[in-house]
């Protein structure tokens, strides 16, 4: 028998439709996160302290506690335009195969080059820059999709770009690398001998196959030689959750179209750019008392820096060159272990994330790589995707909530985020396939040695 589908599979918003503005949580939170600290005097920092970091007026929405909406510059819209709207996706296939009465959504972000979310921060951030009259922009990649649309995005606005490439992302990805050059980045894999950080790292640590905190060390210090040149940082940024509502946004106003509205929200969580991006209108009714659905970040149990980490000052690069953020992290000594989902490898978490989340506005769970793929070869074959590891910990997320429906009959509506594609993933994809995947979970010995290099500071 055929179910009669009330929904249409794929909703999509004409151009029209799509949102001029970005949406800033900070803007509707009760509390701000605590302020980002200049690490040599412990005072709290200005925006116009960024100014030699980032470009302006990213430095100025950083620092914005007050704008909640924020217009999209026309030329960033008709950028978006060449990749988005993006598709707002009902599982039916998802929900046949789970025998669940959960209704599943799933907004997916893949269909670009990127094969991620990252493009919506990194064509605004690449516009600001152009609009400044800067020349260059440096960055750091872990799995290779920041670099990647970072590198479309200034392909995009005729800027020069250096990415330094987590070293272990750049052995296992090599053809990441051949992409981003077709756009015009150099690529230098980090730890490298180019900057007097990496230098140091290399020396202490020989071996080291590097980490995010590393390469963004090494970004901003070559970001610094040039006054031409500034840097960019592809999540955990309050400007990059800024950027990245318009996910969310766009999903509010298809869900709306459909008459839906989401019972748990779930998005996996790296430094929490997508998930603070799908979930924030939705956490504006929470924190306005118009709604108050569930909201779940699943992260790796190999990264755990939402449940098994502190909430304490912390640098957000391992050379301790940038300000300090008050955020759950593993301590910017952190040495994650080779995990596939390379883009969730980060020591902290956002600061706005890490206050809604200390607040209790939002929940937590860690979960091992191979129940990760086990949900991402079950979704790949019913809902047709391939899906990036890091989206995985989402599908597995949101199988959980669809589970527990099924055993309370519960018919409730589940949205999560679908970021990527696995496409540059496939070496992972091989192991599980041969049985042949690490469930590596740092024990607490593992973790003392972040924690002990934590800063000392309130
Ligand atoms: C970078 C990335 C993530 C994790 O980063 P967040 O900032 O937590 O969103 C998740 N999925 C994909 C596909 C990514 O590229």
């Amino acid at each position: 028998m055929t179910v009669k589908k009330t929904v249409p599979y794929k909703t999509y918003l004409t151009e029209e439709e799509m949102p001029k503005s970005w949406y800033n949580l900070r803007a509707d939170m009760k509390e701000q996160h605590a302020p980002f600290l200049n690490p040599g005097t412990l005072e709290p920092i200005q925006a116009a302290d960024l100014y030699p970091v980032f470009a302006e007026k990213l430095a100025d929405i950083e620092m914005d506690e007050t704008t909640p909406y924020i217009a999209i510059p026309e030329d960033v819209q008709n950028f978006y335009k060449m990749f988005r709207p993006s598709p707002l996706v009902r599982a039916y296939e998802l929900e046949k195969l789970l025998e669940t009465p959960a209704k599943i959504y799933y907004k997916f972000e893949g269909n670009n080059t990127s094969g991620s979310h990252k493009l919506n921060a990194a064509a605004a951030m690449a516009y600001y820059a152009k609009e400044q009259g800067l020349s260059a922009l440096t960055t750091e990649t872990g799995a290779g999709q920041w670099g990647t649309a970072l590198a479309v995005s200034c392909a995009h606005y005729k800027l020069d770009l250096t990415v330094f490439m987590v070293k272990v992302s750049f052995n296992q990805k090599p053809f990441r690398k051949a992409v981003m050059e077709t756009y015009g980045a150099s690529i230098i894999p980090s730890p490298s001998t180019t900057t007097a950080v990496g230098r140091a790292i290399l020396e202490k640590n020989p071996e080291t196959g590097g980490s995010l905190g590393c390469a963004i060390s090494e970004a901003i210090e070559q970001s610094m030689q040039d006054d031409q040149c500034r840097y960019a940082l592809g999540s955990v940024l309050n400007q990059v959750l800024v950027f990245q509502s318009v996910i969310g946004l766009e999903t509010k106003i298809a869900m709306d179209k459909l008459g839906e509205y989401p019972d748990v929200i779930v998005g996996c969580a790296g430094g929490g750019s997508n998930i603070g991006g799908l979930m924030a209108p939705y956490m504006q009714d929470k924190l306005t008392g118009k709604g108050n659905p569930r909201i779940v970040a699943v992260e790796p149990a190999s990264c755990p820096s939402l449940t098994r980490g502190k909430y304490a000052y912390d640098f957000c690069d391992t050379g301790r060159i940038t300000p300090l953020a008050k955020m759950y992290t593993l301590g910017s000594d952190f040495m994650p272990a080779p995990n596939h989902a390379g883009g969730l490898r980060y020591h902290g978490m956002s600061p706005i994330l890490s206050k809604l989340y200390h607040d209790g506005y939002m929940e937590a769970v860690s979960v091992a790589q191979s129940e990760v793929f086990e949900a991402a070869v079950a979704f790949a074959k019913c809902e047709q995707i391939l899906p990036a590891p890091e989206s995985a910990h989402a599908i597995y997320g949101a199988v959980q909530e669809a589970l527990k429906c099924k055993e309370t009959g519960e018919e409730k509506t589940i949205l999560f985020g679908l970021t990527g594609t696995g496409y540059f993933d496939l070496q992972a994809y091989a192991n599980f396939n041969a049985g042949n995947m690490s469930d590596y979970i740092p024990t607490d010995e593992d973790l003392k040695q972040g924690f002990d290099g934590l800063p000392n500071v309130g």
